[in-house]
């Protein structure tokens, strides 16, 4: 009763094997170099999914079936990575085909924000919420909705992707090709890097610069440092970030009316300090009712996420099967 579940993110990759109750019984992980010809990479992958079922002591024709998350856009249907943001040598890359060719047991695939809101469903401290959103929260703002116990998959896998709802057609251009798209105003990236433009283009003097250790190297978290230090500008800065994310909550909930929203990264790291300001805000974007049944929190799973979000593939795969 044993599920391999593979995690590729930006920076590493991720294999563990584990149960169906969500128990991790090994786990190992390794860089996802961004220039290594994809051949590589396909190599090392199936080596490592074999070292961790060594570990585990489980022989790989024993295992009920594999789960894989993995960074968008991507195709669940043709079980391929179309252009992963961070190799960008990469291209229609058949990852689901790798381990059917490695494994006998079936494999199922979904993007990473997915994957998370699957595990939460499943394992988290709300298992069983049948309207969950997880929200990843981090240099982007990716999503998963579940409604009525379903994840929202969508005709193209595009479904959940909250990131891209527009909040302003005028403003700043996104990565997406379209101006104003939520993560513009609180992707950890895009944020930090407009941030910059404005220290420098207004020659503000700031708190944010030294805590950054240089202009250059300016991010999210040396804006919360110096909000967190009572500089000016930054909790101007952090203050009009929290409207953002209360604004674009405030519509999810109103839409979705879910019993639970999680928050990864930064709410887990920033805590208090970026939750109170958001739940103070919420009202202007949603009616009471929906908001007081809703709550709206950081993530339950903490750093084990990545590898239960992709246990979590695998038994949802396993379940819509009928096994
Ligand atoms: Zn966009």
């Amino acid at each position: 009763m044993n599920l391999l579940g593979i995690d590729i993110g930006g920076t590493k990759t991720a294999v563990c094997v584990g149960t169906h109750k969500g128990v991790v019984l090994a786990t190992r992980r390794m860089p996802s170099l961004p220039e290594e010809p994809i051949e590589g990479y396909r190599k090392r992958l199936v080596h490592l999914c074999h070292e961790v079922l060594e570990k585990a002591s489980v022989k790989p024709e024993s295992l009920d079936a594999v789960g894989i998350s993995a960074p968008g856009p991507l195709s669940v249907k043709r079980g391929v990575m179309i252009c992963p943001p961070n190799n960008p040598g990469w291209h229609e890359v058949p990852v689901v085909d790798w381990i059917r060719r490695a494994f006998s047991a079936p494999v199922y695939f979904n993007n990473d924000a997915n994957a998370c809101a699957l595990a939460e469903y499943l394992f988290g401290r709300y298992k069983g919420a049948r309207n969950l959103v997880y929200l990843t929260f981090s240099t982007g703002m990716g999503g998963g909705i579940i409604a009525n116990g379903e994840l929202i998959q969508g005709a193209t896998d595009t479904g959940g992707e909250v990131g891209h709802h527009v909040l302003d057609p005028n403003g700043p251009m996104c990565g997406c090709g379209q101006r104003g798209c939520w993560e513009v105003y609180v992707g950890g990236r895009m944020v930090a890097e407009r941030l910059k433009e404005k220290i420098r283009s207004g020659n503000i003097q700031t708190l944010v610069v030294e805590k950054a250790g240089g202009m250059d190297r300016v991010t999210m978290l040396a804006l919360e440092q110096a909000a967190r230090a009572g500089d000016r500008f930054a909790m101007s800065e952090w203050d009009e970030f929290a409207e953002r994310v209360a604004q674009g909550i405030g519509n999810l909930i109103m839409i979705l009316n879910p019993d639970v929203v999680l928050l990864g990264t930064m709410a887990i790291h920033a805590g208090d300090f970026i939750m109170k300001p958001v739940l103070d805000k919420l009202p202007k974007y949603v009616w009471e009712w929906p908001l007081k049944a809703c709550k709206v929190e950081p993530s339950t799973l903490g750093p084990q996420i990545g590898d239960l979000s992709a246990l979590a593939v695998a038994l949802t795969g396993l379940r819509h099967a009928g096994a």
